[in-house]
């Protein structure tokens, strides 16, 4: 075993034919200005080589694939052990992954409730106990003549006939009749019948001189009793008086329910034996909200009141409305509101008449009228939800809410399931809790349980509890195991994943994580970086992408890739210890930790304008029943360590209600009185990390717009001219000149069934996107693909002369961008740069000086070099009298603030107040601010 990864010639993306060692063992941080290659290197390279190489070992399935998988752009690695890669980019977001099926927690909850809990009857509440056959016997023989008893006989499924042989026993017995769920048989006469009876309750009775009664434990592993003959056998039917029961399994003896016996995979629910039987396990009904498909009820049904409806280019919706005004008389010129009930509800829920539906056909200007019932808007989208693509779904679902399931409430299990108990908590209560205080219920159990308990619990028990230690070390605290996977943030979803590998115990693995500080306060930092050596002390190597101070001072070993970014870095600038990055005068991360070059607090902060947001008794989430004027006109940062409720007031709250008050296509959000002053706005815009788009078809130029003025150009080029080409031509969205292999992405999608799709280059074009008719008409030399290929800073000299074209050009040049390419798909523009795309395409927009700005941690992905230049937009943007509200950790862009918003103190249930509001200077002598004390470096001495 060699101590150390050894690479030779790396050239992916931007990496200039480097090579270098990396010590093993240890932990080691990648750092280098955005863009630089970082990613490229730890990730795209190194765990993409591990990962390759793993596969390789692994299926044969995948196996077939690799040929097509790209190998890295590498001459050779050395030293490199399995890899797992740990970021923010892989939440899941099936509803059925919880924080608890993640971290594999729940796994050891099901085993701990199946072998300690202990069961209630979900009818009567009562505990129940299985009897050993002994006690049941023992009972039976001091039964009263003329008893009838039952033996429940646990549920076995999906067999048929499986109590013949049960029935031959009675009968040879001397018994004559028998009554089976309610029905009395002949033993003699009704053997077909009771052949097939698949019945869980069996009675006999016991007549006069009871007699012996014999316990067996084999008639067809279900009913491991039979009686012995009696003397004669009474009217059955006859016989009243309390039954009683008896069963080896689980059974309530007053309910008279059987149930079965406790397993982990009853606790489970996603599979069948445990999940609630309404709502499949996933806990909620989905349902279309009226509020949704009308979310503003002054407007008119002319005006487009039916929302899902008045967004479509065809005419096949108007022509229905059409239809049903003609029939119903519906005015469709008042406001939505003011229409009677009864044809609100017609156009809602729809009618039962047949009526004369004039549509025209689709594609032409005939029309066809037949006799149809108008189902209603509500039945339409859920007849379409249920039948229709991918893309209908997610657009059906924009106007669907989700409410607890009717059935179990949330709980996700059946009611058996959901009454066993733990020291009066049943398993998905215990889910709920936050995660401190299932670490304390959990280390309450050690002293609360008898030996027995313990004996067969302790091993589960170290598991979980270790386990929810690791949760609570990377400062997830405040959540709870049954939170969905799906709402999780790209930060705590990273923490969790990590939280989880240590708690595999693996060692000799290749850990590399991508700036794991995200999402989390300056307080909650260094038991994070606790948490990186204690990966390393496992024995396993760690590399981490980071911009966050404390972690690369305390680095093991640091690697600075750049000088700058895209075709401007790539190089090895610096490595070893701190002291190292600082002594090499090129590196632009040195300059930053020696304090040569700083990011400067603003001599003063602004004014605002005097007007208020303001938002009146929230209380969404953890919010406590908040009120809070938010200035306009200013820089706002909100700030409290992860889960005070941040997101929740940002996000769930402000966005919410804007798009509500603003775009008039949302109904209120809930959790909040009111938030007033939406006057003095006349737009929002949210700026978040979030992909500019899903696939390779959105890239830098579409979604800047520049690629139209782009297009134009070359539809005027004398070579398209001659040809008759429109801009349409030049577009790789449409058909006619691009590539139809790929559809114009360049790439063909293989899906893999267990692992992330792989993207391979089209083998037609070449990766080009477009057909070879196309790629003859040249701009300058150049084909549209070549466009598409050069970076922002090349194309900007290249179409120096088009002002319509370079505009565009010079803003993402201004915010730092110079180095991505045109044509870069949007699945590999990491989520700083695809923040930094928005904010570009924001400042081409005209600014009415009005729009509110929200920005969720936009420092994520930033060196100080290029939060100095994000600053400086952010700036310019408040300088014109915007607002912009930002969600923010990074200490250097909070100390630019003019005004900062301290949520706390701590998250979840224990967090969601103001605990301090004011200019920097005045939270950083706020003693009760968490931010505050981090902020006073910059205010005192
Ligand atoms: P860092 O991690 O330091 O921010 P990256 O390694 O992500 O930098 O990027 C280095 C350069 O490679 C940038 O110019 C980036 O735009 C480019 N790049 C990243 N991913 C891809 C990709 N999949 N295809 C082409 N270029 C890429
Ligand atoms: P922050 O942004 O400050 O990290 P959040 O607003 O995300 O905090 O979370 C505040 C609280 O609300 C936390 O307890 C969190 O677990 C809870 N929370 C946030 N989003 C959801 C959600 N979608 N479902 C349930 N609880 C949530
Ligand atoms: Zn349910
Ligand atoms: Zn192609």
């Amino acid at each position: 075993m060699t101590d150390k990864i050894t690479i030779k010639g790396a050239r992916e993306h931007n990496l200039k034919n480097i090579s270098l060692e990396i010590p093993k063992n240890e932990l080691v941080v990648f750092t280098g200005v955005s863009g630089s290659g970082k990613s490229s290197l730890a990730f795209d390279t190194i765990f993409a080589e591990g990962q390759r190489r793993y596969i390789e070992s692994l299926s044969t399935y995948a196996r077939q694939f690799l040929g097509q998988m790209d190998k890295p752009d590498v001459d050779y690695i050395d030293g490199l052990t399995p890899a797992v890669s740990i970021d923010q980019k892989s939440t899941s977001n099936n509803p059925r992954s919880t924080v608890g099926t993640v971290t594999e927690i729940y796994d050891y909850l099901r085993l701990l409730y199946a072998r300690i809990g202990t069961p209630y009857c979900p009818n009567c509440g009562k505990p129940i106990k299985p009897q050993t056959i002994d006690e049941i016997v023992d009972s039976i023989m001091r039964l009263p003549i003329g008893t009838k008893i039952q033996i429940l006989a646990p549920i076995v499924k999906g067999k048929k006939g499986e109590y013949q042989s049960l029935f031959d026993e009675l009968r040879q017995e001397g018994f004559v009749r028998v009554k089976v769920d309610g029905n009395v048989y002949n033993l003699d006469e009704d053997d077909i019948k009771l052949a097939k009876t698949k019945a869980h309750t069996i009675s006999v009775v016991i007549d006069r001189v009871v007699i012996k009664l014999e316990a067996r434990s084999r008639i067809a592993d279900s009913v491991q009793i039979a009686l012995k003959k009696a003397d004669g056998v009474t009217n059955i039917d006859k016989l009243d008086g309390e039954e009683i029961v008896y069963s080896e399994k689980l059974a309530c003896p007053d309910c008279n329910i059987s149930f079965e016996e406790l397993t982990p995979r009853i606790f489970s629910f996603n599979a069948p034996y445990g999940a609630c039987e309404r709502c499949g396990g996933l806990g909620v009904d989905f349902k279309i909200d009226p509020d949704l498909v009308v979310p503003d009820r002054k407007k008119s049904i002319n005006d487009g009141a039916i929302y899902p409806w008045s967004k479509s280019a065809t005419s096949y919706y108007d022509d229905v409305l059409k239809a049903v005004q003609a029939e119903y008389n519906i005015n469709y010129d008042i406001p939505f509101e003011d229409l009677s009930k009864k044809h609100q509800d017609i156009i809602l829920y729809g009618s039962q008449d047949r009526i004369p539906m004039r549509i025209r056909e689709f594609g032409s200007h005939r029309y066809r009228t037949t006799l149809q019932k108008f189902i209603g808007v509500i039945p339409f989208l859920m007849k379409h939800y249920n039948v229709e693509s991918e893309y209908w779904k997610a657009e059906i679902e924009k106007y669907m809410v989700t409410t607890p399931c009717e059935k179990c409430g949330g709980a996700r299990l059946k009611p058996f399931p959901l009454a066993v108990k733990i020291n009066g908590i049943n398993i998905h209560e215990f889910c709920t809790m936050s995660i401190d205080k299932e670490y304390d219920f959990i280390t309450e159990l050690y002293l609360t349980l008898n030996e027995f308990q313990m004996k067969i619990g302790k091993q589960i028990l170290d598991e979980i509890r270790a386990r929810l230690k690791f949760l609570i070390d990377v400062g997830l605290s405040y959540l709870d195991l049954a939170r969905m996977a799906g709402t999780l943030s790209g930060g705590e979803a990273q923490r969790i994943r990590l939280a989880t590998q240590i708690g595999s115990g693996l060692s000799g693995v290749l850990y590399v994580l991508d700036e794991p500080s995200i999402g989390l306060h300056q307080r909650d930092n260094e038991r994070l970086i606790k948490t990186l050596f204690k990966l390393r002390n496992m024995g396993n190597s760690v590399i981490v992408v980071e911009h966050d101070e404390e972690t690369i001072r305390n680095a093991d070993y640091i690697i600075d890739i750049g000088p700058k970014a895209g075709a401007y870095g790539g190089n090895i600038i610096a490595k070893g210890g701190v002291n190292n990055i600082i002594e090499n005068k090129e590196s632009i991360t040195g300059k930053y930790l020696s304090g040569e070059l700083k990011i400067p607090v603003p001599e003063k902060v602004r004014e605002g304008n005097g007007n208020y947001l303001q938002i009146r008794n929230a209380f969404r989430n953890n919010l406590k029943n908040i009120d809070l004027d938010i200035p306009l006109g200013k820089i706002v940062v909100l700030t409290g360590v992860s889960g005070s409720g941040k997101s929740t007031l940002m996000q769930d709250l402000i966005y919410e209600y804007a798009v509500h008050k603003l775009r008039k296509n949302k109904p209120k959000p809930q959790g909040v009185g009111e938030i007033l002053g939406f006057e003095n706005l006349d737009k929002i815009i949210d700026i978040d990390q979030s992909p500019i788009g899903r696939t390779p078809r959105s890239n830098p130029a579409t979604y800047t717009d520049v690629f139209t003025p782009i297009r134009e150009l070359y539809a005027k080029t004398n070579e398209a001219k001659m040809r008759g080409y429109k801009p349409g031509r030049f577009s790789f969205n449409v058909k006619g000149g691009r590539c139809e292999a790929c559809c114009g992405d360049g790439l063909l999608k293989i899906e893999m069934n267990f692992l992330s799709d792989v993207y391979v280059k089209c083998d037609v074009c070449k990766g080009k996107r477009y057909n070879n008719e196309t790629l003859e008409v040249k701009y300058k030399g150049k084909t549209i693909s070549d466009v598409l290929e050069m970076s922002v800073k090349e194309a900007y000299e290249f179409f120096q002369n088009i002002p319509q074209i370079a505009n565009k050009l010079k803003t993402l040049n201004d915010v730092g961008l110079d180095y991505i390419k045109l044509g870069q798909s949007a699945t590999t523009l990491s989520g700083g740069e695809a923040q930094r795309i928005k904010l570009a395409s924001e400042l081409n927009k005209r600014a009415t000086g009005k729009t509110l700005y929200l920005l969720d941690e936009p420092s994520v992905g930033l060196h100080w070099y290029d939060l100095d230049k994000l600053i400086k937009i952010i700036q310019q943007l408040a300088d014109n009298g915007n607002t912009i509200l930002i969600i923010e950790h990074n200490l250097d862009l909070i100390k630019v603030a003019d005004y900062i918003i301290d949520l706390g103190p701590e998250g979840g249930d224990n967090g969601g107040q103001i605990i301090a509001c004011g200019t920097p200077r005045e939270v950083s002598k706020n003693p009760n601010s968490y931010t505050g004390q981090y902020l006073k470096q910059y205010f005192e001495g």
